[in-house]
């Protein structure tokens, strides 16, 4: 565990290479402008970024869960919100297909994903469904041959570009996560609709909307797993979705050093370098020493969860650790920025808004405390 196999560095090189080509070039500009990085995704999907673990006869790469943290790291180091895109069409969209559906759900769902050719998101927070989520109050009624669903969703990554939507919806409201169902949506059945588009604090890149449900038909054949089992589906899911949100975490923590670094030396104060000073030097230490921490507990996660291992408080630990590194590592690295850190003209300022969803979604830092605690008083 402690050496990348050659397999993984090559993946590793590949993503590296790419995303300081073609997407660290225009994220600045996206920030700006709030423009959904179409063409880049549309590269992702052809480099097989979009479907890591969908089989290649489906279309996908075919990869274990570690090659995809190495390369989702690289894509967030040059950009997060092309990240968070990235992290949502693998973990939240295509795995459950891959880990919960049938052959036929697979062979209708999993190869637009994995190309690209439609988006993919994950629809379970409400607003009053949030660290809460078995609180669903999104209705699915069984009708002849399927489910009508009437609801809302809210805070939805990719909601407004998605073709295919993984949606919970409850069939007893009263019996809470007991009742709640799994359903693959077609984006474009009558009765679906895009509501609020977020303006965010970061991931401006990033679409996040409201998603509306109003009498919407679902077939039968698209619910997901068996009925009353979504719930599982919704956690199992975000397991593995949190160690995405871990290397999304460790690329923008890493890019933070990589910059305070260059600047610390090149920064003259009181007649020397800024680097020289030992306070500056701690913090690079510890900016260091914690990334390096949450990297190993990130791979070790990856590496269980390829085992077919559930690893909750594996996932739990990776995902709170690198969360709260990214944003320790974007605190330190604007106070060494000084003043210029606070400029929109600086890329720590762009790395300060985006690192501090990391904490939130996916489980706040509270929840992950929860679940790691959970797991080790029993
Ligand atoms: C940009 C963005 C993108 C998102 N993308 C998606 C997506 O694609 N799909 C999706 O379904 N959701 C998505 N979400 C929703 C996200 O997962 C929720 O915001 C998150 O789970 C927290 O829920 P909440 O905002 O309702 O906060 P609340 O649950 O209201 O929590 C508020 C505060 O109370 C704390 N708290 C709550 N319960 C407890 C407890 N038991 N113990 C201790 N503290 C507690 C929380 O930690 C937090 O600090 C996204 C959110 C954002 C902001």
């Amino acid at each position: 565990m402690f050496a990348l196999s050659e397999e993984h560095r090559q993946i590793q090189d590949l993503a590296r290479e790419f995303a300081r080509e073609h997407v660290a070039p225009g994220a600045a500009a996206r920030d700006k402008s709030g423009a959904f990085p179409a063409d880049v995704v549309q590269q992702l999907g052809e480099l097989g970024f979009l479907g890591m673990f969908v089989p290649q006869d489906l279309g996908g790469a075919g990869l274990d869960v570690l090659s995809y943290v190495l390369a989702l790291e690289e894509v967030c180091y040059a950009d997060a919100s092309v990240g968070v895109i990235m992290s949502v069409q693998n973990s939240l969209a295509g795995w459950p297909i891959l880990a919960f559906g049938t052959d036929e759900q697979k062979a209708k769902w999993l190869t637009p994903l994995a190309t690209g050719e439609r988006i993919g998101c994950y629809a379970l927070t409400e607003p009053m469904a949030g660290s809460d989520a078995g609180a669903q109050q999104t209705r699915a009624t069984p009708v002849d041959g399927g489910y009508r669903l009437d609801g809302a969703k809210m805070w939805i990554t990719n909601g407004p570009q998605a073709g295919i939507c993984v949606t919970y919806a409850n069939l007893d409201v009263a019996s809470r996560h007991k009742g709640v169902c799994a359903f693959i949506v077609d984006t474009t059945t009558p009765g679906f609709r895009v509501g609020k588009i977020e303006e965010k604090l970061g991931l401006h890149a990033s679409g996040t909307c409201e998603l509306v449900y109003e009498n919407l038909f679902v077939p039968k054949e698209q619910l997901l797993h068996a009925e009353r089992q979504g719930f599982q589906v919704a956690m199992a899911t975000l397991d593995g979705g949190r160690i995405g949100i871990a290397a999304q975490s460790l690329g923008i923590a890493q890019r933070c050093l990589d910059l305070a670094v260059a600047y610390a030396k090149e920064r003259k104060a009181f007649g020397k370098a800024i680097a020289e000073q030992q306070a500056i030097q701690w913090k690079i230490a510890d900016m260091r020493c914690r990334i390096e921490a949450a990297r190993l507990l990130t791979w070790r996660a990856a590496w269980l969860k390829g085992q077919g291992d559930r690893a909750s408080a594996e996932c739990s630990m990776a995902k709170l650790m690198a969360s709260e590194t990214a944003n320790f590592c974007a605190y330190e690295a604007l106070q060494i920025f000084g003043g210029y850190g606070f400029s929109k003209e600086y890329e720590v300022e762009r790395l300060y808004r985006d690192a501090r969803i990391t904490t939130l979604y996916e489980g706040t830092s509270e929840i992950q405390r929860l679940v790691i605690a959970r797991s080790t008083i029993g």
